[in-house]
């Protein structure tokens, strides 16, 4: 869970999965100053739905075409909601993505 890098107060889970949804920077709960995203989280977000993609042909290159890991791979969508608030850290500074 991210710690604010103004009040180093700690987020907690809730409180990080209502403003993952926020696109434009996070007021933290506690001394709402804005926080955002470390280019290292955003990076890592690009990147899943590619993973996912690629997961998806690899097994229906494997196993022939099937819907079966299509509907499996939606189904591990809402736990990647789940823990992704344990992976997001903040920046006082909004950082450039590559
Ligand atoms: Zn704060």
């Amino acid at each position: 869970m991210p710690t604010c890098q103004n009040c180093h107060n700690k987020w907690s889970w809730k409180q990080t999965f209502k403003r993952t949804f926020t696109s434009d920077g996070m007021t933290c709960p506690y001394c709402e100053d804005k926080q955002y995203l470390t280019s290292r989280v955003r990076k890592g977000s690009a990147i899943i739905p590619f993973i996912m993609i690629t997961l998806i042909m690899l097994c229906n290159l494997f196993f022939g075409p099937s819907f079966i890991f299509f509907f499996a791979l939606l189904g591990v969508i809402p736990l990647f909601f789940v823990i992704y608030p344990f992976f997001v850290e903040v920046s006082n500074k909004k950082e450039a993505l590559w």
